[in-house]
């Protein structure tokens, strides 16, 4: 039986089994794909501390993994495809089989949320994107649209300047979600034009974007823009299928922890985008990370003296 096994080697995942290498005790990370998480999809992480210019999110995901296997961490690829959840036993079932562990941690992240309109999927991949950093570089000198309001759509936006002859941000409301030095930067490009109180109704084309059909929500009027992209960053569901029904979540589907990162479950942790809480960074995730870590060796100890 192993004594920790961690879902997912984003930046919580990662940190988790650093503390958890480095405390002795024997932990593997479980990721259905490369470590990473959604950094990867960032460009420059301009906001953890200890890089002053900034960093690439592959290079700070690359930095992270050397330091968690230097001390002795396991990352293993494999899927996740069910769980078994109590305070006596959990079990880890993989596409490889099935694994016992005393105690788990939740670092599964979350995944781009999507608007659920007409066009969306057939042109996913034909146009419609949700990573200006895997995507962008297919607009050169075109327009294209991003839709949302929050820190990732106007940060991406900004970043497909780069590319774009025009970048048009859709928002919902007259007033961005984003932290304010971002909107000051994204006021001060001249290739990117603000669209407010707007929705986007249906993705036009057949075999490539070719416009986005939208309503303004205060005048009803309706309208065509023609776009050869559309990037789409209205938040994100948290990866919580394989728990729900097993532990607390909360409205939008996140997980409920206390202070200790501990969910519903006894020797259940969770850490990072997956969980319940107000602000989702690489700096909060790495925290939790470490927090989780922690609990999970206190959890095992207590066990040890039963
Ligand atoms: P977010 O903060 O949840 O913002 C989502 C945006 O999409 C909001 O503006 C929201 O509008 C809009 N939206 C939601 N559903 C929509 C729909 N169905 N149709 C149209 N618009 C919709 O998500 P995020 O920007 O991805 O950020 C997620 C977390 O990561 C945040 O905590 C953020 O601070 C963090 N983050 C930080 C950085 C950074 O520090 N540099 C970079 C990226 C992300 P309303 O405003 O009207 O709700």
């Amino acid at each position: 039986m192993k004594d920790l096994i961690i879902i997912g080697a984003g930046p919580a995942g990662l940190t988790a089994g650093l503390y958890a290498a480095r405390a002795r005790l024997e932990a593997v990370a479980f990721e259905r794909l490369a470590p990473g998480g959604q950094v990867l999809n960032t460009d420059r992480v301009e906001n953890y501390p200890g890089f002053p210019e900034g960093i690439t999110g592959f290079e700070l995901i690359d930095r992270m993994k050397r330091q968690a296997e230097n001390f002795g961490l396991l990352i293993e690829s494999r899927e996740v495809v069910e769980l078994e959840l109590s305070p006596e036993k959990k079990v880890v079932v993989t596409d490889q089989g099935p694994e016992e562990t005393k105690a788990l941690i939740l670092a599964c992240g979350a995944v781009p949320r999507k608007l659920g309109i007409e066009g969306e999927s057939l042109l996913t991949g034909k146009g419609v994107s949700y990573c200006a950093t895997c995507d962008g570089f297919f607009f050169r000198d075109q327009e294209v649209a991003v839709i949302g309001g929050g820190d990732t759509a106007v940060e991406e936006a900004i970043f497909l300047t780069r590319f774009a002859s025009k970048v048009h941000l859709i928002h919902r409301r007259d007033r961005l979600r984003a932290v304010r030095l971002l909107e000051e930067r994204a006021r001060a490009e001249e290739k990117i034009s603000f669209i407010w109180d707007t929705v986007p109704l249906k993705i036009e084309g057949r075999n490539g974007v070719e416009g986005v059909r939208l309503k303004n929500v205060k005048t009803g009027e309706e309208s065509l823009l023609p776009v050869s992209g559309v990037f789409v960053f209205i938040g994100y569901t948290p990866t919580t299928d394989l728990v729900k029904g097993l532990l607390e979540l909360d409205q939008g589907g996140f997980v409920v922890t206390d202070e200790g990162m501990e969910t519903s479950v006894p020797g259940v942790f969770a850490a990072g985008d997956i969980r319940s809480k107000a602000l989702r960074q690489v700096s909060t995730a790495v925290g939790e990370g470490a927090a989780a870590a922690f609990s999970a060796e206190k959890y095992i100890e207590n066990l040890k003296g039963r």
